[in-house]
């Protein structure tokens, strides 16, 4: 799942990208108000890390507009100001909650994973699955054939990637953008490191296999005709 952040202070959102990729999200950090805005409107995002104190913009009229251009995404608000009127504020723009800074990241976590729960309607929803294959997105967990495996934040986010996209052949680029966040020149190897990783830990032991190397395109995660 993919989180945008817009925070002004450095130390801050350093501290907040770093926590939410190691728990497994994709982020990415806009620093003023104007990128904030920009970002969460042509990006997919599946959640706002919003502060309200911002440069450009603030916090209440990135998401008034947000609204207005119809994104409907949960924004979880950030704010050293804690009076009542600016909770109101904010709550009749459409946030879905708030954070009164400072904060523990582990709260911020909680709210984070309660967001997104909601914004899926039910638990059912966040649970991905191919043949008997599981991945559990608000658990962050997986398994296969009722066995737990353990991955890695990076394996998860790619694991997940292929399952939201599934029986679609993926190419390195696309898998570079939205699992690392950038892009790789053509001749690194770094998907493909991770991605053998991951196929020790999902494919080799069990059958039949799920991930396949489209030669030239990229990875494509399905069921095999043959199974
Ligand atoms: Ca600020």
């Amino acid at each position: 799942m993919k989180i945008l952040i817009v925070e002004d202070e450095p130390k801050t959102g350093d501290y907040l990208k770093q926590g939410l990729s190691e728990s497994g999200f994709v982020t990415e950090l806009a620093v003023n108000g104007v990128d904030g805005l920009h970002l969460a409107l042509t990006g997919d995002f599946d959640l706002l890390v919003l502060d309200v104190m911002l440069p450009g913009l603030n916090g209440w009229q990135i998401l008034e507009q947000l609204r207005h251009g119809g994104k409907d995404m949960p924004v979880l608000f950030l704010t050293a100001r804690d009076q009542v009127e600016d909770r109101v504020k904010g709550l009749e723009l459409g946030a879905d909650d708030y954070l009164v800074k400072p904060f523990a990241f582990s709260e911020l976590l909680a709210r984070v994973r309660t967001l997104l729960r909601r914004g899926k309607g039910n638990l059912e929803a966040s649970v991905l699955h191919v043949a008997d294959l599981e991945l559990d997105l608000l658990r962050r967990r997986v398994s296969r054939a009722g066995r737990r495996i353990d991955l890695t934040a990076k394996e998860f986010a790619l694991l997940e990637l292929l399952l939201r996209r599934q029986a679609e052949v993926l190419p390195r680029s696309l898998i570079a953008s939205q699992v690392w966040d950038m892009n790789f020149d053509s001749d690194t190897n770094v998907i493909e490191v991770a991605m053998r990783r991951l196929r020790a830990k999902v494919d080799d032991p069990f059958e039949p296999k799920l991930i396949r190397t489209v030669r030239g395109m990229g990875y494509v995660l399905e069921v095999p005709d043959c199974a």
